[in-house]
């Protein structure tokens, strides 16, 4: 039986993943701060869930030994998607920067140093669209975010920077020890069973919360018109493995949705999607500020995934169309928030 491990599965994206695997019958360890994935039940997406912390080199050393029934095989596949992060309001305000570089570098660091000597057979690292230059992305009509483009770097944030050193990290590990890396740059991924409250949520996660709950109009960040693209969990699970599972190409490769549209789009999409009358309320600048007592976090005000190299190395790319994707996640928040409001009374 092959072995896979998936750092930080007790998330959205690693639940997602490491669920599949184990329905394609590996044996899965997923390790995470957190003590219990937020919506599956352990069985669902693993063999065994270990609770701990990455940042200490002690536990990493530890999930890294294979399991007592196959004590001299290396886990097959690693997954390394833990990281200190979160929606705008916790990457752009300048709040958590040291957190974020801190946890996430001491987490790859330690992930990176544990694969190379216990040999796995190769590691996916998860990077992301935040490492790519601001200056490319100031056009919300044109935003270039071609692989290519990555150099000179100039991130528009903290979480961009420790990205973009982490891929360096694993990449150094790759030349030198030999590690078989592979890394992917995420684009806002989004879907079911993902944090839709509580301010690490993401912008689709957000708009079908306040969609949901509300029946008159809904507050956006900003003017609305900053663009992103967004690809569906689903999708996203399968360019991973097909990704990880070709020889000879170990990346960076960006993985998301050429499907670009602007943040009052997407609001528009969720509120059609639902039938009900409801209206967008842009909020930004000194209102915002008064409200909240931070700047309004937008980021940068255009990106979208390039897909070229994946299509040209992989042969496939992503296809399910957004409004689909916020169909089927606007469903499942919309029964998360009923049963909240349910249980509260
Ligand atoms: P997530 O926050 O749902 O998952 C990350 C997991 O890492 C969480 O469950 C968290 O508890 C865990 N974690 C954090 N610190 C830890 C620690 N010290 N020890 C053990 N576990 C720890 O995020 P996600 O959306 O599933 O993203 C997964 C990866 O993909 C992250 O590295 C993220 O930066 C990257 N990424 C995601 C997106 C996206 O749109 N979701 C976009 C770009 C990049």
């Amino acid at each position: 039986m092959s072995l896979a491990l998936v750092l930080g599965g007790g998330g959205f994206i690693g639940g997602h993943l490491a669920r599949r695997l184990k329905q394609e019958g590996f044996w899965v360890r997923v390790v995470d701060i957190k003590g219990n994935h937020e919506f599956w039940e352990h069985p669902e997406i693993c063999d065994d869930y270990v609770c701990g912390d990455l940042r200490d080199p002690v536990l990493v050393g530890q999930v890294f030994t294979p399991p007592s029934h196959s004590p001299d095989t290396p886990f097959t596949e690693v997954y390394q998607l833990a990281a200190d992060m979160g929606g705008a309001g916790y990457i752009f305000t300048g709040e958590n920067d040291a957190n974020v570089m801190h946890n996430s570098a001491l987490i790859n660091l330690n992930a990176v140093h544990e694969a190379a000597k216990n040999r796995v057979g190769r590691i996916f690292y998860s990077s992301s669209a935040c490492m790519y230059p601001e200056h490319n992305q100031l056009d919300p009509d044109n935003p270039n975010c071609e692989e290519s483009s990555a150099y000179p770097a100039n991130p528009d944030s903290e979480y961009g920077w420790e990205k973009l050193f982490s891929e360096r990290l694993f990449l150094a590990f790759s030349r030198n020890y030999g590690l078989d890396v592979r890394i992917g740059r995420f684009h806002n991924i989004f879907g079911p069973m993902g944090t839709w409250a509580g301010g690490k949520e993401k912008a689709p996660a957000a708009m079908c919360r306040k969609v949901a709950e509300s029946d008159d109009s809904i507050e956006v960040w900003g003017d609305g018109l900053q663009t992103r693209s967004f690809l569906y969990i689903d999708e996203c699970v399968e360019a991973v493995l097909r990704f990880m599972r070709q020889d000879g190409f170990p990346g960076p490769v960006n993985i998301g949705s050429e499907e670009m549209v602007s943040i009052n789009q997407l609001a528009q999409m969720a509120i059609d999607i639902s039938g009900k009358d409801i209206a967008i309320a842009n909020l930004g600048g000194a209102e915002f500020e008064q409200k909240y007592g931070f700047p309004c976090p937008m980021g940068v005000r255009g990106r979208n995934s390039s897909n070229q190299l994946f299509r040209e190395k992989m042969g496939w790319e992503p296809s399910l169309p957004l409004r689909e994707g916020v169909a089927r996640t606007y469903e499942w928040i919309a029964q998360e928030v009923e049963s909240q409001a349910k249980a509260a009374t």
